[in-house]
C-alpha cells in the first residue's frame, strides 16, 4: 500500500503559507508516495489547485484526515482538527507544543506520532531541514523592508539636484539568522548598518556583510552556539552601553532571543526616549514578548515620535518563498522517515528523528517537553 501524505489548508489566523510546493510533489510521487491536498490549500501562497499536479484534491480537512497516513502542516492543528485524524497518523509541522499543552493531550489521546520541525537539532546534517533558519531568514529580510517602509527617511544616500540626502543609520541587535539577513537587506538598500550580539563570534559575520560591529563589555555564549540569558547586572550594563549607539539610529531592528526563554529586554523605555525624532523600531522578537519594553506584540504603537512595530508570524507575509523553503525543509526531513520505495520506516536511532519526535503511542517523547509538562503539572 503506498504511503498517503496529506496537506490541509492552514487554519491559524493570518497564516498564508502552505506546507507543500509543486516541486516537492513531483519528488515525492517519484518515490511512490500518494499526495492528497485540501482544495484551496495553496491559495494564500498563490498556488492554485491546478498547480498541485500529481496530487489528488480533496474537499475538506475531514475527508483528508480520513485518507492519509502522514500529514504535513505549517502550524499546529487545533484540537478539533487532531480529533478528525485517524488514530496513529503521523503529523509533521512547526507544532510549538511548549505553548500548547491542550494540543499535546489530544495528540496523546489519538496516539498521533508527531514531529516538531522546530525541535530538529541544529547540527550541520540537519541544516537543510531547519525551518527555524529558513523562516528566520525571511523574517530578517522583511524586517529591513518594514523599517524602510515605515521610516520617514530614505535608506540610501541620494545625490540629487535638490541636494544630497544622507543615508539612514540602521542598527540590528541580535545577529543570528534573522539579524544577518536584516543586515544584508538594509545594506543592499543603502543604509549605514551597525550590529550587535552578545556572542563575540558574530563580529566577523557582521563585518563580512560590510556592517560595523558594535562591541560592548558583555559576552554571553551559551550552549550549542546560542546565547545564554544575561544576569540582572549584565542586562543593565548592556542597556546603558547600547543606549548611546541607539540614540543615533534611524531604524532599530531587534531579533534577540534565548532558546526556551522569553525575549530578553534590551531596549527599556528610557532608551526609546533618547531616540531620534521619527526613529523606527522593528521588534522581530515580538513573538517572544519583544526586546523593547514598549513593544506590543502584533501591534504598531507610537511613543513620542518613535514608531514601535511588533510584527507576528512575519515569514507568513512572504508566503510564496516561505512555503517553498518550508516545504523543502519538510521534504529533506521526510527522507529520514521513508525508504527509496516510499515506505514509512523511521530510524528512531537517528538523532535528528528522535530529536524532533514529540509524541508516539500516546506518550510525550521529547525530553524538554516532558520536563516542561512535569513543571507545569507539578510533577503529575
Ligand atoms: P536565536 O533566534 O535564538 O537568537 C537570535 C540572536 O539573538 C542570537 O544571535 C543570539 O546570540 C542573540 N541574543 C540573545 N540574547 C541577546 C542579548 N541579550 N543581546 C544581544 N543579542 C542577543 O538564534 P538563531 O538565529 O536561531 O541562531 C543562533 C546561532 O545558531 C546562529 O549563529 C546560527 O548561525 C547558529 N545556527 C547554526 C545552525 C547549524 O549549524 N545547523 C543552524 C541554525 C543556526
Amino acid at each position: 500500500m503506498p504511503l498517503k501524505l496529506g496537506i490541509p489548508r492552514e487554519t491559524a489566523k493570518g497564516e498564508r503559507r502552505v506546507a507543500i510546493d509543486p516541486f516537492v510533489i513531483s519528488r515525492l510521487t517519484k518515490l511512490g508516495v500518494e499526495i492528497y491536498v485540501e482544495k484551496g490549500a495553496g491559495k494564500s501562497a498563490l498556488i492554485s489547485d491546478s498547480q498541485f499536479e500529481g496530487a489528488t484534491l480533496v474537499k475538506d480537512i475531514k475527508e483528508l484526515s480520513e485518507k492519509v497516513d502522514i500529514m504535513w502542516r505549517v502550524q499546529a492543528p487545533t484540537s478539533d482538527e487532531i480529533k478528525l485524524m485517524r488514530n496513529g497518523t503521523v503529523l509533521i509541522g512547526t507544532l510549538m507544543a511548549h505553548n500548547n499543552i491542550a494540543m499535546l493531550k489530544t495528540l496523546q489521546d489519538k496516539k498521533i506520532t508527531s514531529f516538531g520541525m522546530e525541535l530538529i537539532p541544529r547540527i550541520s546534517r540537519a541544516q537543510s531541514m531547519d525551518v527555524l533558519s529558513s523562516q528566520a531568514a525571511i523574517a530578517g529580510y522583511k524586517a529591513a523592508i518594514m523599517g524602510a517602509d515605515i521610516a520617514p527617511r530614505f535608506f540610501p544616500m541620494l545625490t540629487t539636484a535638490a541636494g544630497t540626502i544622507r543615508p539612514s543609520k540602521v542598527i540590528v541587535i541580535g545577529v543570528g539568522v534573522a539579524g544577518l539577513q536584516a543586515i544584508a537587506t538594509a545594506k543592499r538598500l543603502g543604509a549605514i548598518v551597525e550590529a550587535y550580539d552578545v556572542r563575540p563570534e558574530t563580529k566577523e559575520q557582521i563585518q563580512s556583510l560590510g556592517a560595523k560591529a558594535i562591541e560592548l563589555s558583555i559576552s554571553a555564549v551559551g550552549k550549542g552556539g546560542y546565547a545564554r540569558e544575561l544576569s540582572a547586572e549584565e542586562r543593565e550594563q548592556q542597556q546603558q552601553e547600547l543606549a548611546g549607539y541607539i540614540s543615533l539610529a534611524d531604524v532599530l531592528i531587534t531579533t534577540a532571543a534565548v532558546p526556551g526563554k522569553p525575549a530578553p529586554k534590551i531596549i527599556p523605555d528610557s532608551t526609546v526616549d533618547g531616540m531620534k525624532e521619527g526613529a523606527v523600531i522593528i521588534d522581530l522578537a515580538a513573538e517572544g514578548g519583544g526586546n523593547c519594553t514598549l513593544t506590543r506584540p502584533g501591534k504598531t504603537i507610537t511613543h513620542g515620535s518613535v514608531v514601535i512595530h511588533g510584527p507576528l508570524d512575519v515569514a507568513s507575509q512572504v508566503p510564496v518563498h516561505a512555503s517553498e523553503m518550508y516545504s523543502k525543509n519538510l521534504f529533506n526531513f521526510m527522507q529520514l522517515l521513508i525508504d527509496e520505495k516510499g515506505d514509512y520506516v523511521p530510524d528512531f536511532e537517528d538523532e535528528i528523528v528522535i530529536g524532533a519526535l514529540l509524541t508516539k503511542d500516546g506518550e510525550v517523547m521529547h525530553e524538554g517537553t516532558v520536563a516542561l509538562l512535569n513543571k507545569t503539572l507539578g510533577g503529575k
